[in-house]
């Protein structure tokens, strides 16, 4: 089952097992974010570049083993300005989400990873 929602300023992220039904919650800084950066699409105003970060989560509840998969995405456009961000989650549903960024990377930057860089035009 994948579940949708827009996420909220909560400081926590709660989610439901898609098997047995369990709550689970997480403070926002018990995860570590780690977003790669995965693509990047030329539109009016520049590039949009889209990151991710996903967090695997295994139900501790006795008799169940359902991992639950929630990946964190979120979109720079134009460059330097978080546009939207989104939560997917797999084999759960998702309650509440914490509100979370990225510091984006800008080709300038010499940590910017240029076989990450997708350009359109070439
Ligand atoms: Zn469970």
């Amino acid at each position: 089952m994948n579940t949708r929602i827009e996420t909220s300023s909560a400081e926590k992220l709660i989610f439901k097992c898609g098997k047995c039904g369990e709550v689970h919650s997480f403070d926002k800084k018990e995860l570590t974010l780690d977003f790669e950066f995965i693509e990047s699409s030329e539109r009016e105003m520049g590039n949009e570049n889209t990151y991710e970060a996903t967090e695997c989560f295994q139900c501790n509840n006795e008799g169940c083993d359902n991992e639950i998969n929630i990946s964190f995405r979120v979109w720079e456009y134009p460059v330097g300005t978080r546009n939207y961000h989104e939560v997917e989650i797999e084999d759960g549903e998702l309650l509440t989400c914490f509100d979370f960024s990225v510091e984006f990377l800008s080709p300038e930057s010499d940590d910017f990873d240029d076989e990450n860089y997708i350009d359109e035009e070439l």
